[in-house]
């Protein structure tokens, strides 16, 4: 008996070693990257230009009848003055009344293309919060170290930051030898169906092919992980697709003195309760595990235990991470119920009932698989279910020599920063451009925090000026790299 228990500790013992040894014995992830060109390091870029471009109020509105084409204009009629070298060596096109395409021919026509693109639109200021700005948002102002204003972080940084880069090359007398393609559409917020849409099909046309495209995206996140204190460059890889699924429930109306027992809005709400009690099931897909394989090693202690031991823990880990909110949209296909009506009245019963839930497609998911899911969850016939919406994005490959290129200049311009690929919950213009190319990648070389981040789409949207003259040096380098 004594020799079991001696036996069983003994064992014990070494699964504690092992776990913890795989733990302690975690390599940081590490990309070899030369410090960047000298000229490249020490070209000074102001945010002049950057805060000019965000006194434009190119805004995308719900509603097309109230879409305010002067500001595009304007800011178009103004990107030619401000960007004199670039706009004497690229040809541009205004593409769908407001995008903007240049082109940079290469020298050697055997090369694919490269795409960087980004949007001139942002979104309206939410009426009512213009005074919680402790700037205003078109002002374009420059303050105690920031650049301040709708659009700085989503995406003017970006914008503006490739054409200082692409002008400052020119000014060096750089000739790419792969043609480069810049594209900016103006209706990134509504969906890109006329611009991204038309710029995608332009570059089809004419080259049917890229090399690698680079989207907005992922950013420089600080703090963004408990217990990490280097910088995560989020590079995404893939985005998740989307479907709206539509519930009615139709019954006999009257008035509401002689009610059923449950009236088409109760029927709706149990549905809907039931969609939210059972979501559908977390896991971890290969992007996000390659995402926490690099960044665990950055991990307290305590944390690198389950990262490092998956074989031990995986579904431990993946159920205590699916129950948070940000990390949770990562492991598995979301369920948000956003609008629902009923009767028109307090004493109607409703005829109609109706309900829409708004479903996040993880990679693998699809949006067929959210019909059945629905279908069997709300396990009511008298609830008609239906809905048509788009699975995931493509997944581009994050060993791909053209990822190593984003990969390095990031470290390069970021030497402290993890480079990891990432899962985008949010969509963005790159899916117009599908079939161009597998290296799909959204970054935004712009260093965030949870409080900065949270300025996209909110109030006190703001981007620090050191940080924009990095943005710039950045694509300088990678247009140099991906040579
Ligand atoms: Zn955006």
């Amino acid at each position: 008996m004594r020799r079991i228990a001696a036996g069983v500790a003994v064992l014990l013992a070494l699964v504690v070693a092992v776990l913890a040894g795989r733990a302690a014995w975690l390599a940081p992830y590490t990309v070899d990257a030369s410090p960047p060109d000298p000229d490249v390091a020490s070209a000074s870029f102001g945010v002049d230009r950057f805060a000019a471009a965000l006194r434009f109020p190119t805004i995308s509105t719900q509603d097309s009848a109230t879409f305010v084409p002067g500001p595009f204009l304007a800011l178009h009629d103004w990107l030619r003055t401000a960007f004199p070298a670039l706009h004497g060596r690229l040809t541009r096109e205004v593409v769908a009344g407001y995008s903007l395409l240049y082109t940079w021919p290469g020298s050697d026509s055997t090369l694919d293309p490269m795409l960087l693109m980004g949007h001139l639109d942002v979104v309206p200021v939410e009426p009512g919060t213009e005074s919680r700005w402790k700037h205003a948002p078109f002002g374009g102002e420059v303050a105690d170290g920031f650049v301040w204003g709708r659009g700085t972080l989503d995406d003017k940084a970006s914008v503006i930051a490739i054409l200082e880069a692409v002008e400052w090359l020119v000014g060096q007398g750089f000739q790419p030898r792969r043609t480069i393609y810049l594209a900016f559409g103006h209706d990134e917020e509504l969906g890109g169906r006329a611009g991204a849409a038309r710029l995608a099909e332009l570059v089809r046309q004419r080259s049917g092919r890229l090399a690698f495209l680079l989207d907005e995206g992922g950013v420089i996140a600080e703090g963004l992980v408990p217990g990490v204190d280097r910088p995560v460059a989020l590079i995404g890889v893939v985005e998740k697709g989307s479907i709206g699924v539509h519930l009615t429930v139709e019954r006999t109306g009257g008035h509401s003195s002689m009610p059923p027992r449950h009236t088409a809005v109760g029927v709706l709400s149990r549905a809907i309760t039931r969609l939210e009690d059972n979501p559908m099931p977390a896991r971890l897909t290969p992007v996000v595990e390659e995402m926490f394989r690099r960044i665990a090693p950055e991990m307290p202690f305590g944390y690198r235990i389950p990262l490092a031991n998956l074989w031990a823990f995986r579904p431990v880990l993946v159920r205590a991470m699916a129950g948070n909110e940000r990390i949770g949209a990562m492991l598995r296909t979301t369920t948000a119920a956003t609008m629902v009506s009923g009767s028109p009245k307090e004493n109607v019963l409703p005829i109609i009932a109706r309900g829409l839930v708004n479903f996040r497609i993880l990679p693998g998911d699809t949006p067929e698989g959210v019909l059945d899911h629905v279908r069997r969850t709300v396990g009511d016939t008298s609830v008609h279910v239906e809905g048509s919406g788009r699975a995931s994005s493509p997944v581009a490959d994050f060993e791909a020599p053209e990822f190593r290129v984003v990969e390095k200049t990031i470290v390069q311009l970021f030497p402290t920063a993890v480079p990891v690929p990432f899962l985008m919950i949010a969509a963005t213009d790159t899916r117009h451009y599908e079939g161009l190319t597998r290296n799909v990648y959204r970054f935004n070389p712009i260093v965030a925090t949870p409080e900065l981040a949270s300025g996209a789409h909110g109030t006190n949207e703001r981007v620090r000026a050191d940080d924009f003259a990095r943005a710039a040096r950045f694509f300088a380098q990678l247009i140099r790299n991906a040579q």
